[in-house]
């Protein structure tokens, strides 16, 4: 085995060796060096192609990535050489065969190393898809879930009228991912949001411009509604963190290493933020409106417990596509006399 191979083995398409050759002008060393090493890696791995093409990289790139414990290879690879070739994700699917030049591979290659180091993909692309929207996405936020729609459903089924002129307010804005999948629904609503974070405040004023909501939104840097002048809204819709503190180790590593701890650090119990979210409600939630909160799929009982607590009637426990516990609504009823 030559030492281009062996690098390559270890290491994926090499940036300045990359497997673009054509088949008759391989020497015999070098076919069958190629032949020993489809032996080899046959177990896992396909053969080693003579040019690289969409298809075959990305047959070579799932199992590599794989192996590196990354559950979602094929997909990845995907976003990933859609990335290195300046393509959208469909084109890899239209031209399959398309063989790809020295510096796409090279390319691809400083992708997939970082993806292999557990980067998640938003981080490295950039971008995240959230309520069928795109939105930018870096290490300064919270990478929005899926799971978070249904934060978006709530709302949507409580307030049915969507020319409803509504205001949001969103604590812990994050990305603004949130707040913007809401003014999309409602047309004539307008958002505030706020973070402790200037860096999350950046992201989500740059989502907010993107989307072409800018009009309608203000970010506010402070702690839920510190400094946001006194009013009420419908909907106070809120994504706080909620792990517990001695369970961050325990995260898989695109989350414990690249997310922002002050995203998801719950404190001891995990509640700290949840705790303050009644007289949040309390506070900013008009008579008729709603506040929603995402917790963590074993928080259910307790957070209802919270809200029940706290004097308020109509607290409902919602699940997610998993059936697992994921939010905690409640309306906001009898205010004139309490
Ligand atoms: N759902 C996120 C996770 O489990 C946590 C989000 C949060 O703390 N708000 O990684």
């Amino acid at each position: 085995m030559n030492a281009f191979w062996q690098r390559f083995m270890a290491n994926g398409p090499s940036e300045t060796e990359a497997p673009v050759r054509k088949a008759a002008t391989c020497g015999a060393e070098q076919e069958s060096a190629i032949s020993i090493l489809n032996r080899l890696s046959s177990l896992d791995q396909p053969p080693i192609p003579a040019i690289w093409t969409i298809r075959t990289l990305l047959g070579w790139s799932t199992p590599w990535l794989a192996r590196r414990g990354i559950d979602s290879a094929r997909l990845d690879g995907e976003l990933l050489l859609a990335k290195a070739l300046g393509a959208r994700r469909i084109d890899l699917f239209l031209d399959p065969d398309r063989p790809l030049n020295p510096e796409e591979l090279a390319d691809f290659k400083a992708l997939i190393v970082r993806r292999a180091a557990r980067e998640p993909v938003a981080h490295i692309v950039g971008m995240r898809e959230f309520w069928g929207m795109t939105f930018l996405s870096s290490g300064a936020a919270l990478i929005p879930r899926p799971e978070t729609e249904l934060l978006v459903e709530t709302i949507l089924s409580h307030f049915p009228d969507r020319s409803a002129p509504l205001a949001f307010l969103e604590p812990c804005v994050g990305s603004g991912a949130l707040l913007c999948a809401l003014l999309k629904e409602y047309p004539q609503a307008i958002g505030v949001g706020s973070d402790l974070s200037a860096e999350a405040l950046g992201l989500a004023r740059r989502n907010v411009e993107k989307c072409g909501y800018a009009a309608r939104v203000e970010l506010y840097q402070g702690d839920m509604d510190e400094g946001i002048s006194e009013r009420l809204f419908d909907g106070v819709v809120v994504n706080p963190p909620y792990i517990v503190s001695g369970e961050l180790a325990g995260l898989q590593p695109e989350v414990r290493d690249w997310e922002p701890r002050l995203a998801l650090d719950g404190g001891e119990d995990g509640l700290t933020l949840l705790k303050r979210l009644p007289a949040l409600f309390w506070r900013r939630v008009r008579e008729g409106g709603v506040g929603v909160t995402e917790i963590g799929y074993d928080q259910g009982e307790q957070v209802v417990a919270l809200f029940r607590e706290a004097g308020f009637a109509k607290v409902e426990l919602l699940m997610d596509y998993h059936r697992l516990p994921r939010a905690v609504v409640m309306k906001v009823e009898g205010r004139e006399e309490v």
